[in-house]
């Protein structure tokens, strides 16, 4: 039997995908798909963990329509050959680039945001001229069905397949040959995907999490400050790969933040009715959430209904870094609130931990900021704003150290699954003896000079 990478390697070798022709009506083609079945990707979405359409349209749906229609748009100069400057020791010669195509390409998706983690990183391989294994999160049932459901039914499964199924399936696609992976989802999984993907030498993009800090450090702007910040954590009930994980806050400003942030989470009135909130995916994940919830440490919400899978929005204070809550990502509706006496204490702390996916800094202090940005680690983020940065296609998302490997949207997506093939183009009616026998001081004299290095 012949396997999908098989069938799509027989398919890439007939070069078809490097036409950007065909990319560009492919890509079109994924749009119209997505559009004709937006009632029916909005039920998936719905029935999985209660998603309103606006969310869907807003986090999922509308991102994926900005990505192709960057791609459609900037495709043709992302694929020209680049020109670069030939030096003299290769006088006379041209010099270029082609961006090509790795190959067959495998997406492993993550379920918090099941069409743009999995779709998303689709579009980055079609534009590059790759074909494509999807294999989305098996956890919200729904929404990988129907992905399966309208791809497989559209594309020609030689080019662009979904195939569903959890950690067997996803080990029995580990097992094959893929000339790129790009895998979003935990720390502990990415592990395992790297390590498969080594077999092969496979390159890979890894999109995992961490504990993603949020410094509050003055209040000149508080309300502000809280606004965006609320929002950022709440949405989609927290499980966001970079929602601000906690916060640090100076002492002095910490009642005041804590007063503020009550008050817009009780203004803004999550729930499903009012689609602003959702479920938590599982059960595993509801009884993982609430054991990071101490009664003693509650300032607002802390309760749940194991059964409609909801936990109310939940700020905790009081809490040390060496606290239970600080020792993974939460990935759900529960803010730790820390504060502090000395900027640099908490930025030793940050730094003793893996490198996050996000950071967030809230100040008018262009001093503090800098010190911030410049002296922690982290994937991307936001000053005085959270999240907000995902949708700025222009910048590239993805993190460093445990928190990922890689980035993409935008050209950066296209890069992830390029190679860029350097060539130098020689004429063939002049050539120097410097190099060949005999050698001798003048020479080397010479080939310095050549090389700049006098
Ligand atoms: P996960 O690692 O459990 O699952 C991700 C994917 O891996 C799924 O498709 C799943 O089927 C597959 N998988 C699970 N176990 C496997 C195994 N043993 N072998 C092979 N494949 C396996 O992650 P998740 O629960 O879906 O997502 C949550 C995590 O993902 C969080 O840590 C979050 O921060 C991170 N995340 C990161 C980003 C990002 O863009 N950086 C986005 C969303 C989520």
């Amino acid at each position: 039997m012949t396997t999908i990478t098989e069938a799509q390697r027989a398919f890439f070798n007939t070069n078809q995908t490097k036409s950007i022709e065909f990319r560009i009506n492919q890509l079109k083609k994924l749009k119209s798909v997505l559009q004709e079945n937006e009632q029916k990707l909005n039920k998936a979405i719905e029935e999985d963990f209660s998603k309103s359409a606006f969310d869907n349209y807003s986090c999922e749906l509308g991102l994926l329509y900005m990505e192709i229609d960057e791609a459609i748009k900037k495709i043709r100069k992302w694929a020209e050959f680049k020109r670069v400057r030939t030096n003299l020791v290769n006088f006379p010669a041209k010099s270029y680039i082609i961006p090509e195509p790795l190959g067959v390409s495998l997406i492993i998706g993550a379920w918090n945001y099941p069409y743009q983690l999995s779709v998303g990183p689709a579009i980055a391989a079609i534009a590059a001229g790759n074909t494509v294994v999807l294999k989305p999160s098996e956890l919200p049932v729904h929404t990988s069905k129907i992905l399966a459901e309208i791809i497989n039914r559209n594309f020609d499964p030689s080019f662009f397949k979904v195939v569903e199924g959890g950690v067997s399936e996803t080990e029995g696609l580990l097992k094959q040959r893929f000339d790129k992976i790009f895998f979003t989802g935990s720390v502990n999984v990415g592990r395992i995907v790297y390590e498969a993907a080594a077999k092969h030498l496979t390159p890979v993009t890894l999109e995992m999490g961490g504990k993603s800090p949020a410094f509050i450090l003055d209040d000149r702007n508080m309300e502000m400050y809280v606004k965006r910040l609320m929002w950022a954590k709440f949405l989609n009930a927290g499980q966001t790969c970079i929602a601000p994980d906690y916060v640090l806050v100076h002492q002095s400003l910490k009642q005041k933040f804590l007063d503020l942030a009550v008050a817009e989470i009780k203004r803004e009135k999550y729930s499903i009715e009012n689609q602003n909130y959702v479920q938590i995916i599982n059960e595993k994940n509801m009884n993982r959430i609430r054991k990071m919830i101490d009664g003693a440490q509650v300032v607002c919400g802390g309760s749940f209904d194991l059964q409609k899978r909801i936990i109310e929005p939940t700020l905790l204070e009081n809490i040390g870094f060496d606290d239970p809550i600080m020792k993974e990502e939460i990935f759900g509706p529960v803010l730790p609130v820390i504060s502090f006496n000395l900027l640099d204490d908490v930025i030793t702390e940050v730094k003793k931990r893996e490198k996050p996916l996000s950071c967030y800094v809230f100040t008018q202090n262009k001093r503090i900021k800098d010190k911030i940005l410049h002296e922690i680690s982290f994937g991307g983020g936001a000053v005085n704003d959270a999240v907000m940065h995902i949708s700025n296609n222009k910048l590239p998302f993805g993190g460093v150290g445990e928190s990922g490997i890689g980035s993409y949207h935008g050209e950066y997506g296209f890069k992830a699954f390029s190679h860029y093939k350097s060539i130098l183009e020689k004429p063939t009616w002049f050539e120097s003896g410097l190099k060949y026998f005999p050698h001798n001081a003048q020479k080397l004299k010479i080939m310095k000079w050549m090389l700049g290095l006098r």
